[in-house]
């Protein structure tokens, strides 16, 4: 697991416990190089979500590359991962819970929206800025990394 503060790939696991009634794991991390924690949940059989990107592509939904691009929209703002977690959690369920193997990468931008809205007003024009044109998480990071 890549650490999101400094990207180094390896980390040790501090804590581990169930979540989501058992279909997943969640894991606090900490990264041996620069010490940073973060959360990692590892689901437990089931079948990915697909996110379908601007340019007609596709990739598997990653919870890691989206905490990324929220952390960085979030950088120095009053915004604790652990909410940032619950943020992407709470989208992750939506999805789940519609029924839904497929999204688009502009609804997911908007599903982040919509959740940030309420949080913080600068991380919320931040995403908002950028999100329209953003083709992947990788790409939304960079875009991001621009504007600070
Ligand atoms: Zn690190």
């Amino acid at each position: 697991m890549r650490c999101p503060e400094c990207g180094y790939e390896e980390s040790k696991v501090i804590d581990s416990r169930s979540a989501d009634e058992g279909s997943a794991i969640r894991r606090r991390r900490e990264c041996l190089r620069c010490q940073n924690r973060f959360t990692t949940y590892e689901r437990l059989g089931e079948r990915p979500l697909i996110v379908l990107k601007s340019d007609g592509s596709h990739e598997a939904f990653d919870r890691q590359k989206l905490f990324r691009g929220l952390l960085i929209a979030c950088a120095k703002r009053p915004v604790d991962p652990d909410r940032i977690d619950a943020i992407i959690t709470d989208i992750e369920s939506s999805l789940r819970m519609s029924g839904t193997a497929e999204v688009h990468s502009k609804d997911l931008g908007e599903m982040v929206l919509a959740r940030l809205a309420g949080i913080d007003d600068v991380a919320y024009i931040r995403f908002a800025s950028v999100y329209k044109d953003f083709k992947d998480a990788e790409e939304f990071s960079s875009a991001l990394k621009g504007l600070e």
